[in-house]
């Protein structure tokens, strides 16, 4: 699948999301709206049937226009216009038959208004459910309305948990819709790593490609040189030819270590071989063979720095020996000047911390956290001057990590790195 047409599914997509999310947040406000309506249309025919009811019951039944108010500024208060004695017992069974035949299964809080004494004379606070009568809240204190004749109010003080729950079937096919859209975007996110890992993949074959590639035509022209019977007297030429082979086979050597390295990075645990291993001799040991001569080869110069000579730490002797190598091999890969490296080593009351300083290309902030990542490398355009795998940076933490340690990185980008590994003094890891 090509780049643009990823582009074009995943802008797609994600219009497509935010529609179905602008069309489904649409329907949700109509449907509140309506379940509004409702309770108000019930609330209004429930209080009216019970007006209508107390005024049949002291045998009037003259019409009265309007007997349901709403309050215009909280919508939850109903005025109920009697124009005769309300009696509050009668009242509150009323109100509860009827609320519940218009299935309005909600508390409700009422008070009666007495002309005589123009008074709220009554307030009680009533649950929908009959069977809780105590630790119920005091009704609040009801507005007096402008009217002068016997009346009562009703409050619904859960009328939006009311309307909440009623909503739940709406919330549920929100949830759903959620749901199918975070499975839509991980699926997406999925398509575009595998679309990362096939990328990196091709160039790490490109790339391996071409490391084995080089020194193999190297070896196979000096072999062929060698090979020539005349050579034989020209012992200066026979021995350049020599070296050449000898050099190129370490480097194909090496480079077979670091793909050996990467696969057994892999793996969930390397087995290590615990020992104490003293640190200035595997410095030395490290840098002596390969890297002393490639420094110098570049007109650089490399320097360890201990704070005392009998430093040692517990770990595996061979890992950690590829591990600064692979430091050692980045320092000089990633240096446009002569390459000044400096190698400090130091402990403290937990472990042993060893730094490898240049002088390199440096590390931007926001690639520092990526180039632990398997087969990340620092995009460069077009520009693959400097060969890599991506993988040694993932093994050095691994190999830190598998010590109990951890390692950091301080960057400047054209002023140079230091990367800092820690390693504990943990005889049971
Ligand atoms: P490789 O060197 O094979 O590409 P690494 O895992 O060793 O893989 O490093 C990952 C990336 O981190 C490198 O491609 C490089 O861009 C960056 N990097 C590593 N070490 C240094 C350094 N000392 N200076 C600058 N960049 C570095």
């Amino acid at each position: 699948m090509s780049n643009n047409t990823l582009r074009i599914i995943f802008i797609l997509s994600v219009i497509c999301a935010v529609l179905m999310i602008a069309t489904q947040f649409f329907w949700i406000k109509k449907a509140y709206e309506l379940e509004k309506n409702l309770f108000n249309i019930h609330a209004t025919v429930a209080l009216k049937n019970v007006a209508v009811q107390l005024r049949k019951m002291n045998g009037n039944t003259s019409p009265v226009d309007s007997i349901v108010n709403r309050d215009r500024v909280d919508e939850q208060f109903y005025t109920v216009q009697v124009n005769d004695k309300i009696d509050s017992s009668i009242l509150e069974s009323l109100l509860r038959r009827e609320l519940l035949e218009q299935q309005l299964k909600t508390d409700f809080e009422y008070s009666v208004y007495d002309c005589a004494t123009e008074n709220m004379k009554y307030g009680k606070y009533v649950s929908y459910d009959s069977s809780k009568k105590d630790g119920l809240p005091a009704p609040i204190i009801f507005p007096k309305s402008k009217k002068e004749n016997n009346y009562f109010s009703v409050h619904f003080p859960m009328k939006n948990s009311y309307l909440t729950k009623e909503m739940s079937k709406w919330f549920f096919s929100t949830f759903i819709l959620f749901l199918f859209l975070i499975i839509l975007a991980y699926a997406i996110f999925t398509i575009f790593k595998q679309k990362r890992l096939a990328e990196i993949q091709k160039d790490f074959v490109n790339n391996m490609t071409h490391e084995f590639k080089t020194p193999l035509a190297t070896i196979k022209i000096s072999s062929e040189v060698l090979r020539n019977p005349n050579i034989i007297h020209n012992p200066e030429r026979l021995l350049n030819y020599a070296t050449i082979i000898s050099n190129e086979t370490i480097h194909l050597i090496n480079q077979v270590e670091r793909v050996l390295q990467m696969a057994k990075s892999g793996k969930e645990k390397i087995e290590l071989n615990k020992e104490w291993i003293e640190l200035k001799p595997l410095l030395e040991e490290s840098i002596d063979k390969t890297y002393k001569p490639l420094i110098r080869s570049r007109g650089g110069n490399i320097e360890i720095s201990l704070q005392n000579e009998n430093l040692k730490l517990f770990g595996d002797r061979l890992h950690l020996k590829n591990v600064i190598g692979n430091l050692l091999d980045n320092a000089i890969k990633y240096c446009n000047e002569k390459p000044s490296i400096k190698i400090i080593g130091s402990e403290d009351n937990l472990g042993i911390h060893i730094t490898v300083k240049d002088n390199g290309i440096g590390i931007t902030k926001e690639n520092i956290p990526l180039i632990f990542e398997k087969f990340y490398r620092i995009p460069t355009g077009n520009l693959h001057d400097v060969k890599g795998f991506g993988i040694g940076l993932n093994y050095v933490k691994l190999i830190c990590k598998q010590h109990g340690g951890s390692i950091k990185v301080i960057s400047e980008l054209d002023k140079g790195s230091e990367f800092c590994i820690f390693i504990p003094n943990n005889l049971k890891s």
